[in-house]
């Protein structure tokens, strides 16, 4: 990329600048694919790194953190700390009312050591609950003839008799077989909490449940992203409302783009400052327009209502003020508090926006307007970068990248032509960034110019 002093400037917002900016960084799609780094990762983080810009990884993930910490160090060969990241299930170290309670967790077998680690210290995994009552995991024609034809033990008799029902279900990642997991969790809140209970009627509420990330997809190895935790909880969902004609309710959500996660990750990195001195600017840098950049936008607003309440409050012992919501809604979307930046390795995937096809479509030049990527779109040889400015980021997204598709008009005019034909990466106006880059470098590079600007004017 270039981004020399002349252009440069098209993109900064000279009245915005901070001095002590501190960046949220998203890890698959962005600075890492399938579980090796791109080819400009680890120059980019050392960027940031070299900089005192404080950064720190945040994941919808379900590390243990020392796997992630020596993950990354090894990677990146920089001496990161359990303060450089940040996990989908972290913010459960505040919920101390659940870490004493008979907690059900569902997740796969590498995430168990995270359970203490957040606090919780008396649970049981889905596979230790089926261990005692086998029989609700029915669905494996194999495990179903060697039930039957077994005798109970009597270690298994007195460990039904001595069950400590469940009293809330934590649901950390996606299991590995989803059809016993949903099966058995839905028998837990419909006997609320005790699978030796009759059923009588649907428990109202249920067991409190606490969920952690709701990526519908991340993006891996294959050419086209994969199923996530999100993913697995709209089976869960539909399957409840289908049964019991119920909705499924989450006490807490936690993950992008959940706020409290946002929250605490901003703690965290303020923990990474230099002196100490107070961060005054975020950055999210994200390949998800659906998670990063919704969550992004949805702290941005936070921030942004904090500081209009604050100075209500202020003025208010002056002389009465009241903010229209039309006026309210302007300012939010005006803070440049905290910055969203796309890029486009990961899940979001300009040759599956219909905008840029769109674009294209009307251009005379074709497809090729900027620059050319490689067949995978990931390494990108030359890049564009587009700012959209909040006077228009409610009306459009911005979407310019570079792109180098050979796509016949003709087909294209057809998928055009139907509905639904493409993925719709911008329905929600909380999915628009402020700014859309190719890759991880690029969006460093931009901050960096951005922190140098401000620090030498
Ligand atoms: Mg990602």
């Amino acid at each position: 990329m270039d981004l020399n002093n002349n252009n440069i400037n098209d993109y900064i917002d000279t009245t915005s600048l901070d001095e002590n900016p501190g960046v949220f960084i998203d890890i698959d799609g962005v600075v890492l694919q399938g579980g090796k780094p791109f080819e400009w990762s680890k120059e980019a983080i050392h960027a940031l790194w070299n900089n005192d810009v404080p950064f720190c990884f945040v994941t919808n993930g379900t590390y243990c953190s020392e796997t992630l910490v020596n993950t990354l160090k090894g990677i990146l060969e920089l001496p990161f700390t359990n303060d450089h990241i940040v996990v989908a299930p972290s913010p459960c170290l505040g919920l101390t009312d659940y870490h004493d309670k008979r907690v059900l967790v569902c997740c796969q077998d590498d995430s168990y050591g995270l359970i203490a680690e957040l606090g919780f210290t008396n649970y049981l995994t889905i596979p230790e609950l089926v261990e005692v009552f086998p029989e609700l995991d029915y669905i494996d024609h194999e495990k179903r003839k060697i039930l039957l034809n077994t005798p109970t033990t009597p270690e298994r008799e007195r460990a039904r008799n001595e069950f400590r029902p469940v009293e809330a279900i934590l649901l950390l990642g996606e299991p590995i077989n989803w059809e016993c997991a949903l099966q058995v969790i839905i028998d837990i809140l419909m006997t609320n909490g005790d699978p030796r209970n009759k059923f009588k009627f649907v428990p109202s509420p249920h067991l409190p449940i606490i969920a952690c990330n709701k990526d519908l997809t991340f993006k891996g190895a294959a050419a086209l992203p994969r199923f996530g935790h999100g993913a697995f909880l709209e089976c869960l969902e539909a399957l409840f409302m289908k049964i019991t004609k119920n909705e499924l309710v989450y006490e807490h959500l936690m993950g992008k783009p959940c706020l409290i996660t946002y929250q605490f990750a901003a703690e965290q990195i303020q923990r990474l400052s230099k002196n100490g001195n107070p961060i005054n600017k975020f950055f999210m840098i994200g390949d998800n327009p659906d998670v990063d950049i919704r969550g992004a936008n949805v702290f941005k607003e936070h921030l942004h209502m904090l500081s209009e309440t604050a100075s209500r409050s202020s003025r208010s012992s002056r002389r009465p003020s009241i903010i229209s919501e039309n006026e309210l809604r302007s300012s939010v979307y005006n803070s440049r508090q905290v910055e969203a930046i796309l890029v486009c390795t990961g899940v979001y995937n300009p040759q599956n926006d219909m905008l840029v096809h769109l674009r294209g479509l009307f251009n005379d030049t074709g497809f090729s307007e900027t620059s050319s990527t490689d067949e995978n779109n990931n390494s990108t040889k030359s890049t564009s970068i587009s700012r959209t400015d909040s006077s228009s980021r409610l009306a459009r997204t911005e979407s310019n990248v570079s792109l180098n598709i050979e796509i016949d008009r003709r087909e294209l005019r057809n998928a055009l032509s139907r509905k639904n034909s493409f993925i719709s990466y911008f329905d929600n106006k909380q999915n628009i960034p402020d700014l859309t880059v190719n890759n991880l470098k690029d969006a460093v590079d931009y901050i960096i110019k951005c922190c140098n600007s401000a620090r030498f004017e």
